[in-house]
């Protein structure tokens, strides 16, 4: 009797392929291998993802060819990823084809790195032992071990202030379950920034120990995945896609900063690499830890409500104390300011004294460039990108103006490009100008500043993390890039220039992200003997997020800002999926957006659908945006409405629809 394959094929439709296996392939066709298929008038990758029995239409096309001769996908990684598919709105075929690394199909190699990641070598480091574990680390190790013997899939809030020991237990909890022969993945928010936990791992588990990142030539990354594949890495650590990595004897899952936005991936297929681990935990009974000293309001939310098991650390190692953080009126400032400084007296004060102590400092402002808007006083214009509703920044140092979103560059204009007045001013700041009148102020200081500009060249971005590390360096200016990580003791005080950057963006997590901002780079202060201070300058000094970041209180900012949450119906009380309808005509593109939201309407008129409404960037790289918002509770029911709906939707042509499940902003 003849067997037909089930196919997936990496193409955004929702439905399996079926092909005839002829009768000289009939052994080698398997589940879990890609295969040749006729795809239309082309030959195609698929994926066997089962058999059957009878046809289902008359002609069944055959299977050309086999491509591996054992399966590269295990069983458990089928499942996982028709989750994906479920659940993020994408097909079957997009969730595996992000799942297996791109060199495994023969492609070109060489995709340039921007950041330099430095080679881990086992043999540079000398294996470290675990340290004696203080009483809390100790409990929060027992129960996740605990939680192995007994085969269950629990999840863990860890959460523990800056400095309390997080990673030393996940270091242990692995060497736990690395004894009962079972491997472990670890994800970190981004490998580039986060060397020094990376280099912790190698230096307690040495070869054990497999690297994964984007940074990586396909080929390396195909070599890397071999090795996880056939067995010789017990323990994964990588950024999001890490958590695909092919181990059979899974134990332990950990997701460190578990609350970092680097964990959603912005392509299809759009998964958030935490709920994709919750998944892949229960597939293998085995815990996941989530750690961090903000947690996301998602999972603290189900902390309480008791779905996750929360540990707290409280206690810093050897008691340190965490810094003391001041908040600068910035209104009240003004008066004693001199006309166009950005600094408070007392921030610069603060600077004077550490580097006449002798100390290091940090100097943090969320936005790069050096004026961030340029106006015409005369009649008002203001510069904006030719392609995107964004204002063009001015960068010093290639003299241009710069759009943010698409990267579009013009010279700057002398005379007002409407009225042909002179008057063109420069306002707004960034790090390019913090750099520049601090060092007006502190000309003898030797100063660095590390944002993507600074970075764009290979090595530089540990050229000027040495440079600070060795104390040649005494001030460093940048933006969120220095928040993460970084542990330098001589650092004593760390200045935010303008907390309002992030808490001004128009989105529901923009407290969030302030207060986990804040808490960071305040967390970069106070790391040695000497102690610590932050200061930060704001014209919202009673801002919840802000007064809570100070007090270094995250219940605090927790109770204030999940009441808004539900006022408003936002995560975590409901799910979002954001669906954005975009096409070169702004009309086209209104007319569309209207007529799907319609449609979605007719369909469930107790659906709660919000829009269409101009994207927050209506127009962007040259398309008009259009956002339609749907809440719910239950994200698969919300995907399988929206593939119904969109099934039947007449589409202009030009106009391209893309959906979002829980889309990380608006
Ligand atoms: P976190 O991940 O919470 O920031 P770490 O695990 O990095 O904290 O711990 C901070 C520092 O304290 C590290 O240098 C680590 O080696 C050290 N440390 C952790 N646990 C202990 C312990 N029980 N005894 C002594 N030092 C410890
Ligand atoms: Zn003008
Ligand atoms: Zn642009």
């Amino acid at each position: 009797m003849t067997k037909f394959a089930e196919v997936a094929i990496s193409l955004p439709i929702d439905k399996l392929f079926q092909y005839s296996i002829p009768e000289e392939l009939s052994s080698n066709v398997k589940i879990g291998a890609r295969v040749f298929v006729p795809f239309g008038p082309r030959t195609t990758v698929g994926y066997v993802v089962g058999f059957s029995d009878a046809p289902e239409v008359r002609d069944v096309k055959g299977v050309m060819g086999v491509i591996d001769k054992e399966p590269i996908l295990t069983e458990e990684l089928l499942k996982l990823t028709k989750w994906i598919g479920e659940n993020y709105f994408c097909s079957w075929g997009e969730a595996i084809g992000a799942v297996i690394p791109g060199g495994i199909k023969k492609g070109k190699e060489s995709i340039g790195s921007r950041i330099k990641v430095p080679e881990i070598r086992a043999e540079d480091f000398v294996i470290t032992d675990p340290h004696v574990l203080m009483e809390e680390q100790d409990k929060a190790l027992k129960e996740i071990v605990e939680c192995v013997d007994k085969g269950e899939a629990r999840t863990f809030l860890l959460h523990g202030i800056t400095s309390s020991g997080k990673t030393e237990v996940y270091l242990q909890a692995i060497d736990a379950i690395l004894q009962m022969g079972k491997q472990a993945i670890m994800l970190v928010p981004e490998i580039a920034l986060t060397p020094q936990t990376i280099e912790r791992f190698v230096a307690r588990f040495g070869h054990r120990v497999a690297v994964t990142h984007s940074h990586l030539t396909p080929a390396k990354r195909f070599l890397e995945w071999k090795k996880i594949k056939d067995g010789k890495a017990d323990i994964v650590v990588g950024a999001r896609s890490a958590i695909f990595a092919p181990m059979s004897r899974l134990g332990l899952i950990i997701i460190d900063e578990e609350h970092e936005t680097t964990y959603k991936q912005d392509d299809v297929p759009r998964y958030h690499a935490r709920d994709v681990a919750e998944e892949r935990s229960r597939l293998n009974k085995c815990p996941l830890i989530l750690g961090s000293a903000t947690p996301s309001l998602e999972s603290y939310y189900k902390a309480k409500r008791g779905d996750y098991k929360l540990i707290r650390l409280t206690r810093r190692v050897d008691d340190r104390l965490l810094p003391k953080v001041k908040i600068v009126d910035m209104r009240m400032d003004l008066a004693t300011r001199k006309k166009l400084t950005i600094f408070s007296r007392v921030l610069l004060d603060a600077v004077d004294n550490a580097l006449k102590a002798g100390k290091q400092v940090i100097i943090f402002l969320n936005r790069r460039g050096f004026s961030t808007f340029i106006n015409c006083k005369k009649c008002g214009l203001v510069v904006k990108c030719r392609r995107c509703d964004a204002v063009m920044v001015y960068h010093f140092e290639e003299k241009k103006l710069i759009c943010h979103y698409c990267n579009y560059h013009q010279a700057p204009p002398d005379i007002c490009p409407k009225c042909k007045s002179g008057y063109i001013r420069y306002s707004g700041l960034g790090t390019e100008k913090v750099e520049s009148e601090l060092s007006h102020a502190f000309s003898h200081v030797k100063m660095a500043r590390m944002d993507s500009d600074t970075t764009a060249k290979k090595g530089s971005h540990d050229r000027i993390l040495s440079k600070f590390k060795s104390g040649e360096v005494k001030m460093l200016v940048g933006t969120q890039m220095i928040a993460k990580g970084l542990d330098f003791p001589q650092v004593t005080l760390v200045g935010v220039v303008s907390a309002d950057v992030t808490l001004n963006i128009p989105d529901f997590r923009s407290s969030e992200r302030t207060f986990n901002l804040l808490t960071q780079v305040g967390g970069r202060a106070g790391r040695g003997e000497d102690g610590g201070e932050v200061i930060v300058q704001t014209y919202a000094p009673s801002h919840y997020a802000i007064l809570a970041a100070a007090k270094h209180d995250y219940d605090k900012f927790y109770d204030e800002e999940i009441i808004s949450r539900k006022e408003l119906l936002f995560p975590p009380f409901v799910s979002l999926v954001k669906v954005v309808v975009r096409a070169r005509n702004d009309e086209m593109t209104r007319q569309a957006a209207v007529e799907l939201a319609e449609a979605l309407r007719a369909e469930d008129k107790d659906a709660m659908i919000a829009g269409p409404a101009p994207a927050p960037m209506a127009r962007m790289r040259g398309y008009f945006r259009y956002n339609i918002l749907l809440k719910g509770k239950d994200k698969v029911a919300m995907c399988a409405f929206l593939k119904k709906v969109l099934g039947s939707f007449r589409k202009p042509h030009g106009v391209l629809i893309a959906v979002d499940v829980d889309p990380i902003s608006m």
